[in-house]
This record gives C-alpha cells, sequence and structure tokens, in this order.
C-alpha cells in the first residue's frame, strides 16, 4: 500500500500542496484530479521521488521512502510526453532500465517481448519511436515502466496529447492491464470524464489541498463542496 503523510512542498514562498494525507490500498487505482495548477504532478513527483517534500513522508508498505532516491524505489512514473529516447528503437527503450538494474540478456529479451504483448505491441521491437503513432508511443513508455516490474504506477496525464477516440481507447486498455496485474496505480488528470471511468477512488484537489476522496459514484452524486460539484459537472 501507498501513504502519503501530511505531504508539503512550497515553491517560492508559496505552498502548492498543503498536508495532503491518502491512503492507497495494493491493487487501487485512484485518480488525482484537479485543475492545472492545483498540484497534481508536484505530489506525483514526491511519490516517485524527482521532488522532495518540504514536510510530511511518504511510505510504501510501511517503508519510509521520503529519502529515498527515484531509482531506489518500487515505483514506476510514465509522463504526460517526451517520454521516450527517439534515438532508440522500442526494445532499446524498454530494455535500458533493466540493464542498469544488471538483467542478462536473456532476461531482457523476454521482459521486452512479455510487456511489448501486454501494451498490445508485439512485434514492435525493433520499430524506431519516431516513426510511431503517438498513442503508440505512449503504449511503449507504459510497457517500459511495466517492465521494472513496479509496487506503485505513477501515471502523469499519459494520454493527454492524444485525441479523444484513442484517449478512451487507451484508458480502457491501461484499466485491463491494471486490473489484470492488480497494480497499485495513482493517475493523474485534469478530465472529470477520464477519472470517472477509471477510478477505484477519485482525489479532488484544489490549491494543493483534498476537497474530496470518494468513489466516483459518490463524488458523482454526493459532491462534499461546491468546487467538487462544479468540477464533476453535476451544477453545470
Ligand atoms: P497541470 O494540470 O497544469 O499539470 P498540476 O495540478 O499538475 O497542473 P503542478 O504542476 O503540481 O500542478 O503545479 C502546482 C503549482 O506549483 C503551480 O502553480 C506551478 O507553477 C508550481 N510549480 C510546480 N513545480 C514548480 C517548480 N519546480 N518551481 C516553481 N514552481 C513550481
Ligand atoms: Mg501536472
Amino acid at each position: 500500500s501507498l501513504t502519503l503523510q501530511g505531504l508539503r512542498k512550497g515553491f517560492g514562498g508559496q505552498d502548492v500542496v498543503k498536508s495532503v494525507s491518502l491512503e492507497v490500498a495494493d491493487g487501487e487505482l485512484v485518480c488525482l484530479l484537479g485543475p492545472s495548477g492545483s498540484g497534481k504532478s508536484t505530489i506525483l513527483r514526491m511519490i516517485g521521488g524527482f521532488e522532495a517534500p518540504d514536510g510530511g513522508a511518504v511510505l510504501i508498505d510501511g517503508a519510509d521512502m521520503t529519502r529515498v532516491p527515484p531509482e531506489k524505489r518500487p515505483t514506476g512514473m510514465v509522463f504526460q510526453s517526451h517520454a521516450l529516447w527517439s534515438h532508440m528503437d522500442v526494445a532499446g527503450n524498454i530494455a535500458f532500465g533493466l540493464r542498469l538494474r544488471g538483467m542478462t540478456r536473456a532476461d531482457i529479451a523476454q521482459k521486452v517481448d512479455e510487456v511489448l504483448v501486454l501494451v498490445g505491441l508485439e512485434g514492435y521491437g525493433k520499430r524506431r519511436v519516431w516513426q510511431l503513432s503517438g498513442g503508440q508511443q505512449q503504449r511503449v513508455a507504459l510497457a517500459r515502466s511495466l517492465a521494472l516490474e513496479p509496487k506503485i504506477l505513477l501515471l502523469d496525464e499519459p494520454f493527454a496529447s492524444l485525441d479523444q477516440h484513442l484517449r478512451e481507447r487507451l484508458r480502457e486498455e491501461l484499466r485491463d492491464i491494471q486490473q489484470r496485474l492488480g497494480i497499485t496505480t495513482v493517475f493523474v488528470t485534469h478530465g472529470q470524464d477520464e477519472a470517472l471511468a477509471l477510478a477505484d477512488r477519485i482525489v479532488v484537489l484544489k490549491d494543493g489541498a483534498i476537497e474530496q476522496a470518494d468513489t466516483p459514484a459518490r463524488i458523482y452524486r454526493q459532491p462534499a463542496t461546491r468546487f467538487v460539484a462544479g468540477f464533476i459537472g453535476t451544477m453545470n
């Protein structure tokens, strides 16, 4: 499980994350939902270790990760864009992190094939990244994270650059993979439809603080504040 305890972060004297506490259960998919600037990416980066909190703690399975560097954490992160090395082929992108871990060539090859099947890109290993469509590139980015078998998968608006149709398809695929692997996932989005479709639980953020954390059904039917109601769209 993932635990955030009173997580705080400020930039230039301004608090952008204000004492965020959250418990994410094993296998749960939580969406962080909020408007631009509400602190979603900052929270995700603190979970992944790319940003040091000013206060509070990040625990994974009870172990304090707060001062552990990203590569030593059992987390995998997929960024919104520019996530892949375009000079390498698909297999090279996925293999990179595995090589750093000292995995043998044979094991790497097997793992690369396995995750490419998982994301629906069987046989794409030799393709160059720049030859792939945006959706295929985001699938490769997901495959690269999954190859490292993270306990916690962190996704920062991974489908934001894609058109609506593709976004919905990849959302379905992600949900399917996530449930099959039972992988604990934190998914950042500012799209309420995306959160409602994907999440076991939605955490609505406003100005760096949690407004409401609840199931999609309850967030939709019983928004706790006017802000949540307005943001989810039930008041429009
Ligand atoms: P978006 O939906 O636009 O991605 P977000 O909810 O992910 O927004 P954050 O990226 O977490 O928001 O940013 C929260 C606030 O912190 C913003 O006002 C942003 O300008 C500020 N901020 C984030 N990172 C830094 C940084 N490295 N230096 C200074 N300010 C930062
Ligand atoms: Mg962001």
